[in-house]
């Protein structure tokens, strides 16, 4: 265990650097920060001055990460975000059904951003059925890709987008996702798009990027969660409608993320949507939101919908994440009235060793 004394620095966004002396211990998860006993503080503080190890600069950044908007996005949403004191923000997709209005919107977002598209964002372009129902006449224009020329290099699908000043890559699974085990039926889609035709060029298509970050901490997006997390219908990529019960994670994404860590990447946070929180068998919320595994947290971010309107006010939500030093310490769901002030704080997922405060649920009126 090494003890130093943190400098913050300015890394040109609202980063929270702790300016305590602390503890650097070496975990299974990575770097862990502890406050250090009182006699070993004043024993470091008494130190002369000396030559000390060049180590990375320790930082806490807040991840806001965007359930599925479909159409439920506007102006106050930037504002929020501003004010909530966000350093990145991550989008998982279904922004509306080809909705080329809310994602011009999104891109012209100010914070840092990545986002993956999803399968509503190619309602009218990836099915046989959805291409009968289009209102526009495809000759003439492609939605599909206008969303993806309006967010340029932060979609992340198939891809990836480094953010060296929080030393991190984000990773994106594949885009415009319906999740499930069945490739045939986006399979001229994703032939045309990218020249994929199965789960297994698809997986590799993820890695490759993966294998490109310049960072060893990877943040992988995706429209619908990896395969293998459950499969009662609550579970957290659940199947929720008849018959209820299985598992509709992606399976490709579940394959890149293990061979991810093969590469010797350190993955602390798997985020997604497309499975709402909201179970359409029973129709309550009670879908399991986070999974804490492998040193991963697993969050699906889909709380629909994200923006609701009452006879006098406008409540959002947000998922949060604080990321300290590549570890998650902590996630909650976050309610905002329109005031911008919080009225609710789900607190989902929180590291113990960081706060003796209960975590799994613990729900606050703040
Ligand atoms: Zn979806």
């Amino acid at each position: 265990m090494a003890c130093v004394r943190n400098v913050s620095k300015d890394y040109g966004c609202s980063t929270q650097a702790s300016q305590n002396l602390i503890m650097l211990e070496k975990t299974g998860k990575g770097i862990r920060m502890t406050e250090p006993p009182h006699d070993q503080t004043s024993q470091v503080q008494q130190l002369p001055t000396q030559k000390t190890p060049t180590i990375a600069p320790l930082t806490t950044i807040t991840i806001a990460v965007i359930g599925d908007v479909h159409d439920r996005w506007d102006a106050d949403d930037a504002i929020a975000l501003k004010h909530l004191g966000v350093d990145l923000v991550l989008l998982v997709g279904d922004f509306g059904n080809e909705s080329v209005n809310v994602v011009r919107s999104i891109a012209a977002l100010d914070i840092p951003k990545a986002a993956i598209l999803g399968n509503h964002d190619a309602w009218y372009s990836a099915t046989e059925w959805g291409i009968k129902k289009c209102p526009y006449d495809r000759t003439q224009e492609d939605r599909v890709q206008q969303q993806l020329d309006l967010l340029g290099e932060a979609h992340v699908g198939y891809g990836k987008l480094d953010f060296p000043a929080f030393n991190l890559t984000v990773v994106g699974a594949r885009p415009f996702s319906w999740g499930g085990s069945e490739w045939k039926n986006t399979d001229s889609f994703y032939r045309s798009r990218y020249g994929i035709t199965s789960f297994a060029e698809s997986t590799e298509r993820i890695v490759e990027a993966a294998s490109s970050s310049a960072c060893d901490t990877v943040i992988f997006l995706g429209h619908c969660g990896p395969k293998g997390l459950g499969d009662r219908a609550e579970d957290i990529c659940g199947r929720d409608w008849s018959p209820p019960g299985g598992d509709h994670g992606d399976p490709d994404f579940a394959e890149a993320i293990e061979a991810t860590r093969k590469l010797g990447k350190t993955i602390p946070l798997v985020t997604f949507g497309h499975m709402h929180h909201q179970l359409r068998h029973t129709k309550q919320h009670q879908r399991v939101s986070i999974v804490d595994r492998d040193g991963t947290i697993y969050l699906n971010a889909a709380n629909v919908p994200r923006i609701v309107k009452t006879d006098t006010d406008c409540h959002r939500n947000f998922s949060l994440v604080s990321l300290q030093n590549g570890i998650v310490t902590k996630a909650s769901l976050v309610w905002l009235n329109q005031g911008m002030t919080p009225i609710s704080e789900t607190v989902l997922y929180q590291d113990e060793t960081f706060s003796s405060k209960p975590h799994q649920g613990r729900e606050a009126i703040v």
